[in-house]
């Protein structure tokens, strides 16, 4: 039984998937004599945890009952009051627990308290699926860098343009529409200049899954990014341009007039490990980055990888000139590839997605 209400809260904190950043997704299923009678999930940073809301919804009924929660209840005064200390004064009989909260200001702390208050505390859960729900939060509060996603949408011969530099469109409608679910998912969306020059993306989030937009975050060292382009002049989502130090005050002066925010690195060049360490000091907690080939070797070279979505459409393109995936240096020897593991493949009309993890 105990699983099969966990299950439930899984399923509820799953349910708020793409908008609860940076905060992690919880649920939460409140039983008493085997019925249910409250639960809840995590909506959105800043509003009530999963707790409180299946909890208000028990109302009196919580006194006795048992409280399934996906991630351990917090015990720290963040936006809202710990929630162990509601789950205490509830006189809840029972908590289960699917995973620890590895956030260092509950971390265990959360369990602890409930136990020394004399409330039953079962802990483990369900708690590979739960870790797996969370696996984005639980790499940003560890590393307090971004979880960054590869995607490219690629041909059978593993292409991403031909050799003039046309990529419109390799994939089926079908797999550019999943490619929004996805980026919904992420707190941002990084790409090259190279990107923007050659295509002037708009990298928003459309096809029926808008809500939270992305952030637009362009990796251009030298500020070429044209003042007329999609990013810069729509509006529709914030867009930050990540540049060299030695861009001055002066060149950043108009696309700051037009709202963009620019980050200035130390560095005449953009160093991958020092931009994912500045993007978690900005609380963006997992990033999307959708090419072009240069920006994905960049990742890769540096060890910055922790998910692949590729979308392969059965086409051939060819020739030495034409990009693949990933460009860039490359590693020179085989026992340096990153080798990663199938997570989900999927026929997308046409066309075939594949997920895999480092
Ligand atoms: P990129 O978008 O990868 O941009 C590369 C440029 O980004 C570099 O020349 C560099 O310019 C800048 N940059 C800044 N920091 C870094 C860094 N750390 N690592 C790498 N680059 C950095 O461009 P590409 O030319 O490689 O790819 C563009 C092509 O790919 C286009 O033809 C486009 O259509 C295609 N494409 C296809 C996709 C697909 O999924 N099919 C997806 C995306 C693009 P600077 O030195 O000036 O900063
Ligand atoms: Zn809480």
């Amino acid at each position: 039984m105990d699983e099969q209400y966990m299950r439930f809260a899984l399923q509820l904190a799953q349910s708020a998937r793409g908008q609860t950043s940076p905060n992690p997704l919880v649920g939460a299923v409140v039983v008493k004599h085997g019925e249910i009678v409250g639960f809840g999930a995590h909506l959105k940073a800043g509003e009530p945890h999963a707790e409180v809301h299946a909890l208000r919804m028990a109302g009196e009924k919580a006194e006795g009952a048992t409280v399934y929660v996906t991630l351990e209840p917090c015990s720290h005064y963040g936006k809202t009051p710990p929630c162990a200390d509601l789950l205490i004064e509830k006189k809840v009989k029972r908590v289960v627990v699917a995973t620890t909260d590895p956030n260092p200001l509950v971390a265990g702390k959360g369990i602890e308290k409930l136990k020394r208050a004399g409330i039953d505390v079962t802990v483990g859960v369900l708690k590979e699926e739960a870790d797996a729900l969370n696996e984005m939060f639980f790499h940003y509060i560890s590393t307090k860098t971004p979880y960054v996603t590869l995607k490219y949408a690629m041909s059978l011969d593993g292409k991403i343009a031909t050799k003039t530099g046309e990529s419109k469109w390799i994939t089926s409608e079908d797999a550019r529409r999943d490619v929004h679910r996805e980026r919904r998912m992420h707190d941002a969306i990084v790409v090259g200049v190279g990107t923007i020059l050659a295509d002037d993306p708009s990298l928003t989030v459309r096809f029926g899954y808008e809500g939270k937009q992305p952030i637009r975050i362009v990796l251009d060292t030298h500020l070429r990014t044209p003042l007329h382009a999609n990013v810069v002049t729509d509006q529709k989502a914030p867009t930050w341009i990540v540049v060299g130090q030695h861009v001055t005050e002066e060149q950043m002066k108009p696309y700051e007039h037009a709202g963009v925010h620019i980050i200035r690195m130390n560095e005449n060049k953009i160093d991958i490990p020092s931009l994912l360490h500045e993007l978690g000091k900005r609380n963006v907690m997992s990033i999307f980055v959708e090419g072009g080939a240069h920006v994905h070797g960049s990742f890769l070279h540096s060890h910055s990888v922790q998910q692949v979505i590729a979308y392969i459409a059965p086409m051939l393109i060819g020739g030495n000139e034409a990009p693949s995936a990933i460009g860039g240096e490359g590693f020179g020897r085989m026992m340096d590839a990153l080798r990663l593991q199938v997570k989900h493949v999927e026929r997308i009309g046409p066309d075939i997605k594949i997920v895999a993890k480092g």
